[in-house]
């Protein structure tokens, strides 16, 4: 299969479009019939565009409302296609891309357009064309992929062929087993989206909703198995119409367009054990162990500080780096690196975020292989990687210009905190904190799809559905993904938000102090009275929590009046699934809107969002509208 895309997926003008395209890495395009009509210049002046930039027009879609027709109208529909011919021909294309009638005025009838389409074969093949036909979800008559092999079947002509498109296929749940029945060679084009679940009619979901593979919920997998059982070859083209594309950048959308279709082909490889592309296949994705080390860039004039609330969490200084000015604090399995030195890569990170997280290191089954299939999937990898020490630890780039560390067991570099870390003895008292529960980070509403895309594409990941959040200033979007979590524990839980209003503390935390990044960090405990009542005797500021929420509490009969009021004093919320019981609390939120979480899981699956809009408020009230400084 040849990755290719349709231009209306981007933003832009068409120049811009096919440069993005190009720039990408893409060497087969669609060209949407409006991008065409839009542009100020002739139709051989994109061909010219086109092949200066090497780039092959595959066709001009989508040729409306074609069959079914009574005469007159019958004819000069046929005059219509034969003007589509010539401008194909100007454009080098050679695939009339005939979508299914919406027209009130045509009829339906397998014979009728099978008859249809047998003359435009006759006319396609004079001029050395061909035509296909895809079924529209919403097309009057014909809605149905097998509907439309029927058609083809009879109009039995060799330049007529079928056309699928993924969305049109998966959103009506048509059973995929006749797509295997179908002969490769009739299968002329075939174009592929994913998109969310969701009740909405046929037309409006499909216009404003689609994403790339791996971005949505339909059932890719299985389309692409039948594509592979067909042994289909030819080009495989994003159709993606989404707003959130269309307002951003036309480059990044490109390149997650590509990402997206490596990643799509090479799974798809992988299940039938064979290449179903010509690319190469890549690395297979890592599972996640764990989360390794958190790294924070602190310099020295907040160093005190900062490492004064690590030890008020019950963190001790495990080791200090042989030759640089970085920290190593440790409870539990949780590690947390602090780099205050003055050169260097969390040096310059400090200098434009401020206080912040500037890496994660994952313990994955193989670090290299890691990197390998991020840079096979257009991720750069930090070239020169040195760790928080001296051993190279292999990195890609993450959210916010961030690193991502990997290492493995089987390597020296496992052994990262001894090689680099002189040991420190133990001093102060831990307060209960095991592991890195999950980790939240921030980032732009339209950026959302391109981490969602980054994370699921390299690494082996569940993600859960997307839930909409009310902070006092507005909506934010949240989006889970997993990875390596069994037992509902270990492996990295991340929490993506983004918001698209800017009075909410998200986007203030991304347009007023870091840009995207990690804006909070949860620690699991086992037993979070013990752990919240030893935090707070330590003196670390934790978010007050109001009255009204222990009253609710108090209503909903799950607790007895003693323990009631220990969550209350402690600040501590409460939330429960169909599998168990969730308590969580919060730091108060640092200069730079960075806070730490304290959780407690009882076999319970989710992320207490039924509790996050009394905390936004809560951290609204703290926070609020002009004591934060601005970057
Ligand atoms: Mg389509
Ligand atoms: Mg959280």
């Amino acid at each position: 299969m040849i990755p290719a895309i349709a231009t209306v997926c981007l933003s832009g003008t068409l120049p811009e479009k096919l440069r993005a395209i190009a720039d990408a890495g893409f060497t087969d395009v669609e060209i949407f019939e409006s991008d065409l009509i839009a542009y100020h210049g002739s139709p051989a002046d994109v061909r010219n565009l086109c092949d200066d930039l090497g780039l092959k027009i595959i066709t001009v879609q989508p040729f409306r409302d074609f069959e079914g027709y009574d005469e007159p109208r019958r004819s000069k529909t046929f005059d219509r296609a034969e003007r589509k011919f010539d401008l194909l021909q100007t454009l080098g294309a050679n695939l009339l891309f005939v979508c299914s009638s919406v027209s009130p005025e045509a009829h339906g009838g397998v014979e009728r357009l099978a008859a249809d389409f047998h003359e435009l074969g006759e006319r396609a093949a004079k001029r050395g064309l061909r035509a296909g036909f895809e079924a529209l979800a919403w097309g009057r008559f014909v809605h149905d992929y097998r509907d439309a092999w029927e058609i083809i079947r009879r109009a039995a002509h060799p330049s007529i062929g079928l056309i699928l498109d993924s969305f049109h296929v998966l959103a009506r749940g048509t059973d995929l087993n006749a797509m295997a029945a179908i002969p490769a060679d009739r299968v002329f084009f075939v174009q592929i989206a994913d998109a969310p679940k969701l009740d909405l009619d046929y037309l409006s979901w499909s216009r404003h909703w689609r994403c790339m593979p791996g971005q949505g919920e339909l059932n890719l997998a299985g389309f692409m198995d039948a594509l592979g059982e067909m042994n289909y070859r030819g080009p495989l083209s994003l159709e993606i119409f989404n707003d959130r594309f269309r307002a951003g950048s036309a480059r990044s959308v490109a390149i997650d367009g590509r990402r997206s279709l490596i990643a799509l082909i090479d799974d798809a490889s992988k299940r039938a054990k064979r290449p179903l592309g010509r690319l190469p296949a890549l690395p297979p994705r890592p599972t996640v162990k764990s989360v390794e080390f958190i790294e924070f860039s602190v310099d020295e004039t907040e160093r005190y500080n900062f490492t004064a609330l690590l030890q008020g969490l019950g963190f001790n200084l495990k080791g200090r780096h042989r030759s640089k000015d970085v920290m190593l604090f440790g409870q539990g399995d949780i590690r947390i690196v602090v780099n205050s030195d003055k050169e260097g890569f969390a040096h310059s990170y400090n200098m434009s975020h401020g206080t912040s997280v500037c890496a994660m290191a994952l313990r994955v089954s193989d670090a290299s292989a890691t990197v390998a299939r991020a840079e096979a999937l257009l991720e750069e990898p930090y070239a020169g990687a040195i760790g928080p020490g001296e051993l190279e630890l292999p990195a890609v780039r993450g959210l916010g210009g961030s690193l991502i560390y990997f290492v493995d067991d089987k390597s020296e570099l496992s052994r990262w905190s001894e090689v680099d870390f002189e040991p420190v003895a133990e001093t102060g008292s831990p307060t209960g904190l095991i592991a890195i529960d999950h980790i939240s980070q921030t980032m732009q509403y339209e950026e959302m799809l391109t981490w969602l895309l980054y994370y699921t594409s390299l690494l082996t990941t569940a993600k859960l559905p997307a839930q909409a959040v009310m902070d006092p200033g507005g909506v934010v979007q949240s989006q889970v993904i997993e990875a390596g979590v069994a037992d509902n524990h270990g492996g990295l839980r991340l929490v993506l938000n983004g918001s698209q209003s800017h009075r909410t503390l998200s986007s203030r935390f991304v347009t007023e102090f870091f840009g995207s990044g990690v804006q909070h960090i949860a620690f699991e405990t086992d037993d979070i009275i013990a752990t919240m009542e030893a935090i707070t005797k330590n003196g670390v500021p934790i978010l007050p929590i109001p009255e009204n929420y222990y009253d609710d509490l108090d209503a909903k009969l799950e607790f007895d009046e003693t323990t009631l009021a220990k969550l209350k004093a402690l600040n501590i919320m409460f939330d429960r699934d169909a599998k168990g019981t969730f308590f969580q609390a919060y730091t108060q939120t640092l200069p730079g809107g960075l806070f730490f979480e304290i959780v407690q899981r009882n076999a319970y699956t989710g992320y207490g969002a039924p509790n996050a809009a009394v905390r936004l408020v809560a951290q609204a009230r703290l926070v609020g509208p002009d004591t934060l400084p601005r970057r």
